[in-house]
């Protein structure tokens, strides 16, 4: 009895063996990766990739078969009929045309196993026609079970083979490799262990052993050529499908407006850095930048005007940097971006900076204007200020919101406390939400008196707070606090109201000023509240006088002028704020008749009269003059700075010299004012309807 494995052994080159069988794996992994491609195209392709597995399966199963046959030592001289030879080969691609076809229909659950089956069928049927090609010397008698069983594992593996293939799974294709391998040589060798010879022994033979051998290695490299060819269309075909998926990556990792990098790539590419800076043991900085005016420059000019100002300034950005320094910046937000650099060269840093900050600093035109966006950054750097990536970020962001608010600096470096700090704010602006409920708010007053006679003309109304827990916080502190969040809306209308309530029990007629922040022009109804609140208090409007400064109107001049006509219209008196520091201009007065203009107390910080102050002193006192506006000192603390101004004709002074702001129970209690018990009739000419009028007459 032969075995299958004695059959091997005993009857064939063991060489030729090992070469059928290597181009019967190559040529089964080929196969199985066409025929998944072809699974997964659709269309016209999907036939190219049907061909080409074909091929490929049929030129491997037909070689694997045919070399291993010339392996074969029947023992006798033997031949091969040319016509059977080819047309085994046409049954073994048609076979697995049709076979591969049905497997890859997805008709139904069973089709794979079906068209596998087919293809093990097509094995077979090209073995038994090769072998009716092979001729021997000799009686030729087969082992039926052998044959049987052949047959049946040809079928059986090639249908697992496939269905291994369309199951969803892992690795289908090696599966399939392999099971279709296995396959392919069970039938080979157990359809050799079924084939028996009686040599009939002639003389003279008619094969020559090293022209068969020559035969098989040709006919191995011919395969090799063909199922190569699969292989490098499908490679091709690959790298073309991998380039086009990393430029659609690309597309998803770039921002389109401005070109740079999206928020996702910069994720992908912050958490790169962080582990090379790790395992280098290097220094990475992270740039936090925000814009300075985005919001304003999209609300007065339209988005196509904010839209122009991101691309160019991406542009910009794209050109400035040295990527191959590691410099990386991408666009995390509206009006955000994020700079990355490696720090490996100590100090570099400072000229990415500069470089950035010239960018975002430069002009750009836009219809005819200019725009500077401007913008704030905060730098934060790995691993000094931070060693995971969250508080990175965040350290970079607080030193970010650190430049923001600080009018002097651009660029703001990280320090640590920056955060205690911010919370302390915030929680602070969560206090101060509180702070008008809880009747932590109160007015102090301070007088404003005629420099020549030392008559009271007006008390100035400064707001206090009484923090729970802090005590006493002054109006520089939380006044720029309520303005970035708009409390100063509600805060500034309570200040409003109550010095108006407060000043109209007076019995003495004096003025009462109330400062106004420039938030307060931007955003409220402001010369409608004003009237309502004359109404409801019964002020009458010539004893109220708002305080301004400059940079209220600088903000948004036509619309702030507009308002200021309105209220000055209903007889409420203007005064001009701060005169002398920041904006001062000329164009200011002449657009606006002020009723008073309040020259800034910093000219009187020193308290030796100096020549400088009285030049400027003497200066806007002439201004006054030419445009007919009242002048009065603000911060008057010495007798010297009292009679200075006395001699060089100022009306009006203010300051500690001639009282400190105090609580209204205080002055009354001084007796500077006298406060009536019950309500007074309101003035004629304040009715409701009279300052009704007044306003819509503007
Ligand atoms: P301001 O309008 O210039 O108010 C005058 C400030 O100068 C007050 O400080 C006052 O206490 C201080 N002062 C008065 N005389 C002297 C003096 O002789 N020497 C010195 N060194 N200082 C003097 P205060 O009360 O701390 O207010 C500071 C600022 O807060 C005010 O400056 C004003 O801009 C703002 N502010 C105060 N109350 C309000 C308010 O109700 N609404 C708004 N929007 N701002 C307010
Ligand atoms: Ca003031
Ligand atoms: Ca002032």
């Amino acid at each position: 009895m032969m075995t299958v494995v004695g059959c091997i052994v005993e009857y064939h080159n063991l060489w030729l063996v090992l070469l059928a069988a290597l181009l019967c794996v190559s040529g089964s992994w080929v196969t199985a990766r066409l025929f998944l491609r072809m699974a997964g195209t659709v269309g016209g392709q999907r036939y190219g990739w049907l061909f080409m597995t074909a091929l490929a399966a049929g030129v491997a199963i037909w070689c694997t078969h045919f070399v291993a046959m010339l392996g074969y030592d029947a023992g006798v001289p033997i031949g091969f009929d040319p016509v059977m030879t080819v047309v085994s080969l046409l049954i073994a691609v048609v076979g697995s045309t049709i076979g591969f076809m049905l497997a890859g229909s997805r008709w139904a659950r069973f089709t794979p196993a079906l068209g596998g089956a087919i293809v093990g069928l097509a094995i077979a049927a090209m073995h038994y026609t090769g072998m009716m090609a092979y001729r021997v010397q000799g009686i030729v008698t087969w082992d039926r079970p052998y044959l049987v069983a052949s047959i049946v594992l040809s079928v059986a593996l090639s249908a697992l083979a496939l269905h291994l293939a369309m199951r969803p799974g892992r690795h289908p294709a090696t599966l399939m490799a392999g099971v279709l391998a296995v396959a392919i040589v069970a039938l080979h060798f157990t359809g050799m262990t079924a084939f028996r010879v009686q040599p009939l022994l002639v003389n003279g033979s008619f094969s020559n052993p090293e022209a068969l051998q020559t035969l098989a290695i040709a006919i191995a490299a011919m395969s090799f050529v063909i199922v190569g060819a699969g292989l490098v269309s499908y490679l091709i075909d690959d790298n073309a499908r991998a380039d086009s998926i990393e430029r659609l990556r690309r597309l998803a990792m770039n921002d389109t407006l401005t070109g740079l990098p999206n928020r996702a790539n910069y994720n992908e590419r912050l958490d790169l850095e962080m582990s090379r800076a790790r395992e280098s043991k290097g220094r990475l900085a992270l740039i936090g930048i925000d814009l300075n005016r985005f919001k304003e420059i999209n609300d007065q000019r339209g988005h196509n005007a904010g839209d122009e100002v991101l691309r160019v300034l991406g542009q910009r950005i794209k050109g400035l940097l040295r990527e191959d320094d590691g410099e990386f910046v991408a666009r995390t937000g509206g009006d955000e971006f994020s700079a990355l650099y490696r720090m490996d060269d100590a100090d570099g840093i400072s000229d990415l900076l500069a470089r950035l900050e010239e960018a975002l600093f430069k002009p750009i035109q836009f219809d005819g204007a200019e725009i500077v966006p401007g913008a704030s950054f905060g730098v934060a750097v790995f691993p000094d200020d931070a060693t995971d990536r969250e508080s990175f970020i965040n350290n970079a962001d607080l030193a970010m919101y650190r430049a923001k608010a600080d009018p002097l600096r651009n660029i703001c470096f990280y320090e640590a406390g920056m955060d205690e700090k911010i919370k302390a704010r915030r929680s602070l602006a969560a206090d101060l939400r509180h702070a008008i409920a809880r009747n932590e708010l109160s007015l102090h007053y301070q007088v404003q008196t005629a420099v020549s006679t030392g008559e009271i003309r007006g008390y100035e109304a400064l707001l206090r707070w009484e923090h729970p827990q802090l005590g006493p916080i002054g109006p520089t502190e939380f006044i720029p606090l309520a303005e970035e969040n708009g409390l100063i809306l509600p805060i500034g209308e309570w200040v409003l109201r109550t010095a108006c309530l407060q000043a109209a029990t007076w019995v003495q007629a004096y003025k009462v000023a109330v400062n106004l922040s420039a938030v307060q022009f931007v955003h409220a109804d402001l010369p409608r509240i004003v009237m309502e609140i004359l109404v409801q208090t019964g002020l009458p409007p010539e004893r109220l006088e708002l305080e301004l400064t400059e940079s209220t109107i600088f903000a948004d001049r036509e619309r702030a002028l507009h308002m200021l006509r309105q209220i000055k219209g209903l007889g409420v008196s203007i005064a001009l704020d701060d005169f002398g520091i920041g904006y001062s201009s000329l164009d200011t007065l002449r657009a606006f008749p002020f009723d008073k203009i309040k020259i800034d107390r910093s000219f009187f910080s020193s308290t030796v009269a100096n020549p400088q102050t009285t030049a400027i002193i003497r200066a806007v006192l002439a201004l006054g003059k030419t445009f007919g506006i009242p002048v009065s000192a603000e911060g008057i603390e010495t007798y010297d700075q009292l009679s200075m101004l006395n001699a060089e004709g100022c009306e009006e002074a203010q300051g500690f010299l001639l009282g400190h702001p105090a609580a209204l129970a205080d002055i009354v209690s001084a007796g500077q004012i006298a406060v009536a018990g019950e309500n007074r009739e309101p003035k004629e000419f304040s009715t409701p309807e009279a300052l009704k009028q007044r306003l819509q007459n503007r």
